[in-house]
Formats: C-alpha cells, structure tokens, sequence
C-alpha cells in the first residue's frame, strides 16, 4: 500500500447552476480511479465545511456575483496551489453576466416584486450583497487553468485533473471549448 500523501482537491460553485459538478460526477467509474490518487479535502459534494489552509488543486465553478461569491474565490487563491477556472461561466460570466445588461434595481424588482404574489420585498438579511457587473473568476483573481465548456464534459474534466495530477499543465482547449 503507497504511503505516498494523497494530492488534494477543493472544489466550489460560485455563481453557477452546479452543471460543472454533475460533470465531474459524470465521470462515473473513474471517480474510484480518482480517489486513489486524490483526497477531496472540500467541496459541495463532501462534508468537509472548512478549507484547509493548503491545497493542491482548487476547481471553481460559476462567477463572480456577489460579496460572498469574491470572498470564496479570494480564499481558494490564498490556499490552492493551483486554482481551475471551471466552465463557461467561470471563464467568462456567460449565463450569470447575462444580468450586465439589466440595471440592478430592475433585477430586483423582477425577482422580488414582479413574479411574487404573496409579500413581495428585497431581502435585507440572509442575501449575500449582489455585486455589479458580474465578472469572470480571472478579473479578481490569478487562475491558472481555464476549461471552458458549459458544462465541459467529464472527459474533459478527466484529462485536466490527471494532467494536473501528474504535475503537468494541461492544455484544455485541445479538448473543449465555450458552450461545448
Ligand atoms: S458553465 Fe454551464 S454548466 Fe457550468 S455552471 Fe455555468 S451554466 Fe452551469
């Protein structure tokens, strides 16, 4: 049995709809190949509620939204070696910066007051504070892998993480690309 430390792997979703993790999850079998190599330390997908102070490999789902969405993309960068930008809306903002066009005040009325019927009213606690403009996870912080793809398929996540595992760089759209 290897005594070799298990590399680490922090995943999380800022402003995204979670496709990027059900593709990771599409890589099905290979999850058992996976966590024979790697030790997911924190993520949506294990128990783990605290990111530890290091990690190997940090994957980010989802954009820049809010104060909350900022904060959690600063701290990956502060503790993950290497940091992925994961999916078409962490690359670039795609679904979530469709919101750039529309002034927030307007967002807010449409969510809060337009398609409510019972009590309609902006939340004041509780709602991490909405950032304008969304913005893509590389404009706050240094990523060091882009995958694009919404969501990029497992195959795709598959080669990025095993590269990355072996201590290469991968080259992502060699096998993905925006909207694939
Ligand atoms: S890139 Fe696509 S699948 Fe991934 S979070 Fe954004 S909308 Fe969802």
């Amino acid at each position: 049995m290897s005594t070799q430390p298990k590399i680490t792997v922090a995943t999380a979703w800022l402003d995204g709809c979670s496709g990027c993790h059900m593709s990771l999850l599409d890589l099905d079998a290979r999850l058992l190949e996976l966590i024979e190599q790697v030790e997911i330390v924190y993520s949506p997908l294990v128990d783990a509620k605290e990111l530890p102070a290091r990690v190997d490999i940090g994957l980010l789902e989802g954009a820049i939204s809010s104060e909350d969405d900022l904060a959690r993309a600063q701290l990956f960068r502060a503790r993950c070696q290497r940091l992925v930008s994961l999916g078409d809306c962490a690359v670039t903002g795609n679904v979530p910066a469709m919101r750039n066009h529309f002034k927030l005040a307007d967002v807010f009325d449409r969510a809060y007051h337009e398609n409510v019927t019972l009590k309609p009213q902006i939340p004041t606690r509780e709602v991490p504070a909405l950032l304008t403009p969304v913005r893509p996870v590389h404009s706050e912080v240094r990523v060091d892998v882009f995958v694009p793809g919404c969501p990029p398929s497992a195959d795709a996540i598959w080669y990025v993480l095993t590269e990355l595992i072996a201590g290469r760089v991968p080259d992502p759209p060699a096998v993905t690309r925006f909207g694939a």
